[in-house]
């Protein structure tokens, strides 16, 4: 059977570091890029005697995605240990949620695939980090303790492309809740890939495999795609895909065996003594504030008349969102300033920082005025954006104001006709398209600064039309 006679049944698990302040169980900070070791204290460094106090803004972070995620969220949720032996996790276990987590159900939107189901969301710590060097491996316990969710999708993406759709959802969400900052790169959210193949049509799922250590969108689809291949390749010759963890070699594109699936016993899970169950008040739980989901702003905005395109532009950035939304001028000419103009300065990293998005309100209102031209307000916005001076302030420093002081005007226009006489002549012959090479003529005099309208109609009234 070829590749296309196999359906890919993939389910993802995400690990979102919470955006605390500090641990989820001392009062460490949580930092990134300190010097090794700086952020530790008897308890996350896994010291005999040291005990757990919980971080409440931990527990209100993962409630504020189980609410924005509709799940159902546990008034009693427990503290599990899950025991498992390695050099970056001196305690020897790692305080997890295992049978009763504090959130439930729910599903992800994700544009283009409508909702992707949750089985749960539970918090849990982070491990330190082994950092191999060249002559060893040292372990780095600043990340241990870090507060995490771990967002176990259900397995209903079918596709490599689903998977990657969804993951992009599932971060933005996140930034749009204030929980993560989606920082691949540095590991605060952190994506495992479990897939299986079965003959299309059939209900059973295939073994699945766990793919670790992909921290790229693109890395993901490329392991998925790879992994769906390996295994219809293995299922054709008659072997049997055997459960185990892989890990995706993004140099070489293949993924590798790691190790066997440790199954869930294998982690001798059970209670946490050193915490009592984790009660979560309906009070605490009503007080979560859920702030609009990527999907919902691209609804407002296409609703305010943003384009489709530039309002999947400005969702999909929320430094561009902010100043869209800060601009005050809601709709498809904000819209369009802040996609083309800002965001060419953004990408530079040359946004000034006391710019003010006020400025991008002051720029229209200059240019219907008409004190400004079209073409020199976008070059005054994109001054504002760099120097953070205002608007008016740039206008007039640099001179750029238009000239539409009918004296002023009228000088000029005269000097133009004066200069051209056979032009005029043909003008007057009935050659009309002329009038561009005039009003042009005297642009030019007046350095691009002339309004248009206003020359026009000094040329018009000039040459008796
Ligand atoms: P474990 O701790 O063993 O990884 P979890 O319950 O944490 O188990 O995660 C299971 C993950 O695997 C979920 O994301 C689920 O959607 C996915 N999954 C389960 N069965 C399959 C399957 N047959 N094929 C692909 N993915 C699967
Ligand atoms: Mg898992
Ligand atoms: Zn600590």
């Amino acid at each position: 059977m070829p590749v296309s006679d196999f359906e890919p049944v993939i389910g993802l698990e995400v690990h979102a570091q919470l955006l605390t302040k500090t641990k989820i169980f001392c009062g460490c900070s949580t930092a990134f890029g300190a010097p090794p070791n700086s952020q530790v204290c008897p308890t996350c460094l896994g010291l005999p005697g040291a005990l757990p106090a919980l971080n409440r803004a931990a527990v209100e972070m993962a409630v504020r995605a189980g609410k924005a995620f509709g799940c159902r969220i546990a008034t009693r949720s427990i503290w599990a240990r899950k025991n498992y032996f390695y050099p970056d996790l001196p305690k020897g276990y790692q305080i997890s949620q295992y049978e009763l987590p504090i959130c439930a159900g729910g599903a992800v939107p994700v544009p283009g695939l409508g909702k992707i189901g949750l089985e749960r969301i539970h918090l849990e710590e982070d491990a330190g980090k082994n950092v191999h060097a060249e002559h060893g491996s040292l372990v780095d316990l600043n990340r241990s303790g870090v507060p995490l969710i771990e967002i176990v999708g259900k397995p209903e993406l079918r596709s490599a492309e689903a998977a990657s759709e969804y993951l992009k959802a599932l971060r933005l969400a996140l930034i749009y809740l204030g929980v993560n900052d989606g920082n691949l790169e540095e590991g605060s959210f952190r994506c495992d890939a479990n897939v299986s193949v079965r003959p299309r049509g059939t209900a059973k799922f295939g073994t699945r495999v766990e793919l670790k250590n992909i921290n790229s969108f693109r890395f993901v689809r490329q392991a998925i795609e790879y992994e769906i291949e390996r295994q219809v390749e293995a299922i054709e010759k008659g072997e049997k895909i055997r459960q185990e963890t892989r890990l995706f070699d993004h140099a070489a594109g293949v993924t590798r065996a790691m190790r066997s699936k440790e199954e869930a016993n294998d982690y001798r899970y059970f209670p946490e003594p050193d915490l009592p169950p984790l009660t979560v008040s309906q009070d605490l739980i009503d007080g979560v504030r859920v702030p609009k989901l990527p999907h919902e702003v691209l609804d407002e905005l296409t609703h305010a008349g943003v384009s489709p395109a530039d309002a999947r532009t400005l969702t999909d950035n929320v430094d561009l969102l902010r100043i869209y939304r800060d601009s005050s001028v809601p709709g498809s000419r904000a819209a369009q300033a802040v996609v083309n103009e800002v965001a060419r300065v953004l990408k530079e990293s040359a946004v000034h920082a006391s710019f003010s998005p006020g400025s991008i309100a002051e720029v229209f209102a200059l240019q219907d005025a008409g004190t400004i031209s079209s073409t020199v307000a976008k070059e005054v916005l994109g001054e504002s954006l760099r120097t953070g001076k205002a608007a008016r302030q740039i206008v007039q420093e640099k001179g750029l104001a238009q000239v539409s002081d009918s004296g002023a005007l009228e000088a000029v226009v005269d000097a133009v006709l004066a200069r051209n006489p056979g032009e005029v002549e043909k003008y007057k012959g009935g050659k009309k398209n002329l009038l561009g090479f005039f009003v042009g003529q005297a642009m030019k005099d007046l350095k691009g600064k002339g309004n248009p309208g206003a020359l026009n109609a000094l040329f018009k009234q000039k040459l008796g039309d």
